[in-house]
């Protein structure tokens, strides 16, 4: 992404962006990008700082986003779900920069549709798109496989489709881990998966007729 807003930085600081938007921020950060360093420098000055002394006199936009802050973190649990962003490692589609897969995963999908393997925190996330009845849609299924983890881990975990970080459908996988989207329109999505360790998040994966 380009340098993000310093309304989108203070709000990555304090931990109260929307999941997609504040990994593309944690990234760009990343990125050692001078800029956006020094704006993040003195934005956590100034998070600190109204933290700890109220006589500061700062502009009222900062004041009014540390005071809901602070509501969001008295509140409850809100923000403090851990984010797990998933790195992709195979693709049926562009199979010749990515590192192999044990065998059986790949091939499967690559006659029709588009296969891809994610992976977090020791989780593989199998995903398949296939042709749908309708010209304009796929149907999405997917795989969670917990790794080292006991099977059950998978079990039942709530799975959510998002467009333009709105959620447009949810399901959960059963007891094999296998969820099922059936005639999702083609196009680029998010999706989240809620797994004990907490969210893990596949970030802008294009749809087969979407590459
Ligand atoms: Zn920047």
């Amino acid at each position: 992404m380009n340098c993000p807003s310093t309304e989108e930085i203070m709000d990555y600081l304090r931990g109260a962006i929307r999941p997609v938007t504040g990994l593309e921020v944690g990234a760009h950060l990343a990125t050692g990008c001078p800029a956006c360093a020094e704006q993040r420098q003195w934005l956590g000055e100034v998070l600190a700082v109204t933290a700890g002394d109220r006589s500061y006199d700062f502009p009222a936009a900062t004041i009014t986003r540390v005071v809901e802050w602070y509501k969001e973190q008295t509140a409850g649990k809100a923000g403090l779900i851990r984010k797990l962003a998933a790195q992709l490692v195979f693709d049926s589609l562009q199979p010749s920069h990515l590192a192999p897969v044990r065998s059986g995963m790949a091939g499967a999908g690559a006659a029709a549709g588009r296969q891809v393997l994610y992976r977090a925190e020791g989780y593989d996330i199998d995903l398949r798109f296939e042709g749908g009845d309708e010209s304009d849609d796929e149907d999405l299924i997917g795989q969670i496989l917990p790794g080292d983890r006991p099977p059950q881990t998978s079990d039942r975990v709530a799975v959510r489709l998002l467009r333009d970080e709105l959620e447009v459908a949810a399901s959960r996988a059963n007891a094999r881990g296998v969820f099922k989207f059936a005639r999702v329109r083609s196009g680029t999505y998010d999706l989240m998966i809620d797994v004990p360790e907490g969210e893990i998040l596949i970030s802008r994966i294009a749809t087969a007729r979407a590459v």
